[in-house]
């Protein structure tokens, strides 16, 4: 059995593992295990976009990270930790600027600022995003910059356990997938960036691979778990392959309709509408099917028809894409199908 040893591991090629590796990269020797290539990890899934208070937006020039702040503690029915947020809200206008010149190529308005759009459960439009393949173009670019920085990648290797000394972690165990072989890696800092559980549901978003083995290495070795229970379910997955039909979408302009032709966010959320926070639109897609207003007792209709041929062309290129190969429709003359479904372990 190989033993390799680092100053520290970090278990995850997501964004989170990659963006750790690389600040770890600036003191230490870094390893970095992946069970995939890194660029193939679920974060390349995310379409919408990344929130920060920039003001870009001709309406949203009197945003400011202490309004971000509101909205997501708000969004969180008052449940998330208030510092937290904040520090992440003021920090977000930072690390997009930083991503912008890591070399993300984000979309622009055309006075050449990062182009940012409405979304959900967003008291003003911050979401700065890259057509709607954003998290592809993040997970590139910060790929690049660990390459760059000489982070060791292991990919293909998977974590089993972690190892435990006298109640210390020491380092890991892990299955090379190539050569069938256990590697240990030993190391002082252990960090795990090993994402979501979304198949533990039937119905998710979410890659086959996000199975919660990280997680669960977690548990096994006795690590704290906190606040597995917040899970959230997205309004609007594509029906019968539950793909994500992103809310950009509805951020720029799509609208929900159930089987009476009736736009019923408008009752529900009469100032957001479509674009209310996501469990709020996502119990009002449900309650419509389970109520008999959904089509086939499955699904609602996701319509984007009104905003035209050029609009879905140039800004929700991919969700097109998608519903034509998964579902068999066209958004530009046809209603997509979607339901809500598991997205997001938080
Ligand atoms: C369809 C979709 C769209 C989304 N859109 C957005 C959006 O627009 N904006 C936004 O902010 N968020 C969005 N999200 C959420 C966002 O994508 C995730 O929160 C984020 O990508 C998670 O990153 P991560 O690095 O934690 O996990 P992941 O990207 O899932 O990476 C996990 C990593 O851990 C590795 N790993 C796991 N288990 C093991 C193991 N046992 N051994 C070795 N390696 C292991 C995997 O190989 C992988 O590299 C979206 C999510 C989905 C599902």
């Amino acid at each position: 059995m190989d033993i390799l040893e680092f100053d520290s591991v970090v278990v995850g090629g997501g964004l989170s593992g990659l963006r750790t590796g690389l600040e770890l990269s600036k003191k230490h020797n870094v390893a970095l295990i992946s069970k995939v290539v890194p660029i193939r990890s679920h974060s390349g899934a995310a379409q919408g976009g990344i929130n920060a208070a920039l003001g870009n937006h001709p309406a949203g020039k009197d945003d400011t990270p202490e309004r971000h702040s509101f909205d997501t503690v708000k969004g969180s029915d008052y449940l998330a930790d208030q510092d937290a947020v904040l520090f992440m809200c003021k920090e977000a206008p930072k690390i997009v600027v930083e991503l912008e010149s890591m070399g993300t190529p984000f979309s622009r308005f055309e006075d050449g600022k990062i182009a940012q759009r409405p979304f959900g459960g967003a008291g003003f439009p911050r979401t700065c995003y890259a057509a709607d393949r954003t998290g592809h173009a993040l997970l590139h670019t910060l790929y690049e910059q660990c390459v760059r920085q000489n982070v060791q990648f292991y990919n293909e290797y998977f974590l089993i356990d972690i190892i435990k000394v006298e109640n210390q972690v020491t380092g890991i165990i892990t299955l090379d997938l190539s050569s069938g072989n256990l590697v240990i890696f030993r190391a002082n800092n252990v960090i795990l960036a090993t994402g979501g559980f979304g198949w533990i549901y039937r119905a998710s978003t979410n890659a086959l691979i996000c199975t919660g083995d990280g997680v669960g290495a977690a548990f096994r070795a006795g690590v704290p778990m906190s606040d597995c229970e917040f899970v959230q379910f997205h309004p609007t997955c594509l029906h019968g392959t539950n793909i994500l039909m992103s809310e950009g979408a509805r951020g720029e302009g799509g609208l929900l309709y159930n089987n009476l032709n009736k736009r019923f966010m408008v009752e529900i959320a009469p100032e957001a509408q479509e674009l209310a926070p996501r469990d709020i639109v996502a119990r009002a897609i449900t309650t419509e099917i389970n109520e008999g207003r959904g089509f086939e007792e499955a699904y609602v209709h996701l319509d984007l028809r009104h905003l035209g041929r050029e609009k879905i062309l140039k800004r929700l290129p991919g969700i097109r894409e998608i519903a034509i190969d998964f579902a068999g429709v066209d958004p530009i003359d046809t209603p997509i199908p979607v339901h809500a479904g598991h997205h997001y372990s938080m």
